[in-house]
């Protein structure tokens, strides 16, 4: 079990992650569109029904599948 990752970590903070994909500021993360998470990312490795899983950013921690970062990528 990999740690959450934080949104106060700084790359977190760089790539404006929310673990709840709905408190992206759309004022300022314009390129977010609702609907999108890392549920549904191409980058996202956790199972299906997983309330967490690895990301390809990151090697050492996992994110929401709620959540949604600026490398947001439509899963094929
Ligand atoms: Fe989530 Fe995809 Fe960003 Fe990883 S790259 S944090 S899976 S939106």
């Amino acid at each position: 079990q990999l740690s959450h990752l934080q949104e106060d970590d700084p790359t977190a903070v760089e790539i404006h992650y929310k673990r709840d994909a709905s408190k992206v500021d759309r004022a300022k993360v314009p390129k977010y569109v609702p609907g999108q998470t890392c549920a549904n990312c191409s980058l996202y490795a956790g199972a299906p029904g997983d309330t967490d899983g690895g990301c390809g950013l990151f090697i050492d921690k996992d994110v929401a599948a709620a959540g949604w970062c600026d490398a947001w990528d439509k899963k094929a």
